[in-house]
C-alpha cells in the first residue's frame, strides 16, 4: 500500500511514520510514503518570476466573506496530477478531509486496505480547500470525530494507521486484530501484584487460572 500525503506541512509527519510498527511496515515494504507539497505547484505570476525568492500564496479570502482563508484549487489539483503520474498504474484512491465527512471506522479501513494499491491523501489548512477541488477528483470526505481540528494532518495519519494495521504482515501477527479475537479494554502485564504508594493492587483472578473459556468470557464482558 501506498500512501500519498498532500500537506503544506510535511514535517508533520516524521516523527510519526518513523517511529514503532509503521515505521517497520515501512522498512519491510509493505507500505510506503510519498510527500507532494502545494506550495512547491504554485504558479508564479509575471512580476514574481522576476524576483528571487517570491513568496507563493496558496491560500486566499472565501468569497462571500468571513474569517480566516482558503487554500486555493490549483496547487492541489497540480499536486495530484504530480501525484497520479507516479502512480501510472493501481488502484487509486482520494480521500479528503472534512469534521462533516463520512466517519471512519474500522468497517471502512479494511475495505479500503483490500481494494486499494494507492492511496491519495488531502489534507487541508485553514478554513479548508476550495470545495471545487472535491468535485474534480470525485472524492469523498472523511471525519475523524465530532470536533473540528486547525488540520488534515492528524486525520491523515490515523487513516493511514488504522489501514496499515489491517494489511497483512504489519502487526507481525495478524491475530492481533481485535476484529478476530476477544479484546478487552482492560490489559494486564507482570508484576502480577502493583505496589504503589503502600498499596497492593492485583491482576484480576480468572487472568492467571489459566482457564481460557472462563477468560474469553471476562474479556467479552470488558470488551
Ligand atoms: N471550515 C471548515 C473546517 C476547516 S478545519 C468546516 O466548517 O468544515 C481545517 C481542516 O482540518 C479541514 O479542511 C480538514 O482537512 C481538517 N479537519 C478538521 N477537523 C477534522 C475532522 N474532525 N475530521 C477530519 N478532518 C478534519
Amino acid at each position: 500500500m501506498r500512501f500519498h500525503i498532500i500537506t503544506l506541512f510535511p514535517n508533520m509527519f516524521d516523527s510519526y511514520l518513523n517511529e514503532s510498527i509503521l515505521a517497520r511496515a515501512k522498512e519491510n515494504k509493505l507500505i510506503d510514503f510519498s510527500f507532494y507539497n502545494p506550495r512547491d505547484y504554485v504558479v508564479p505570476t509575471k512580476s514574481q518570476k522576476k524576483n528571487d525568492k517570491p513568496y507563493l500564496r496558496v491560500d486566499d479570502k472565501p468569497y462571500g466573506g468571513g474569517p480566516g482563508m482558503v487554500i486555493q484549487a490549483l496547487p492541489i489539483l497540480k499536486a495530484v496530477e504530480a501525484c497520479m503520474k507516479k502512480i501510472k498504474k493501481g488502484k487509486t484512491k482520494i480521500i479528503f478531509f472534512s469534521p462533516t465527512g463520512k466517519k471512519l471506522d474500522t468497517e471502512y479501513a479494511k475495505k479500503v486496505s483490500k481494494k486499494y494499491t494507492d492511496i491519495i491523501l488531502i489534507s487541508g489548512r485553514y478554513e479548508g480547500i476550495d470545495a471545487r477541488v472535491k468535485k474534480i477528483l470525485k472524492a469523498e470526505d472523511i471525519s475523524i470525530g465530532d470536533y473540528v481540528l486547525t488540520g488534515g494532518e492528524l486525520p491523515s495519519m490515523i487513516v493511514i494507521d488504522t489501514i496499515s494495521r489491517q494489511l497483512k504482515g504489519v502487526l507481525g501477527d495478524i491475530s492481533s486484530l481485535e476484529e478476530s479475537r476477544i479484546s478487552s479494554s482492560e490489559m494486564y502485564t507482570r508484576p502480577e501484584v502493583l505496589e504503589y504508594k503502600g498499596k497492593k493492587y492485583r491482576v484480576p483472578k480468572v487472568l492467571t487460572s489459566g482457564n481460557h473459556k472462563k477468560i474469553d468470557e471476562w474479556r467479552a464482558g470488558k470488551a
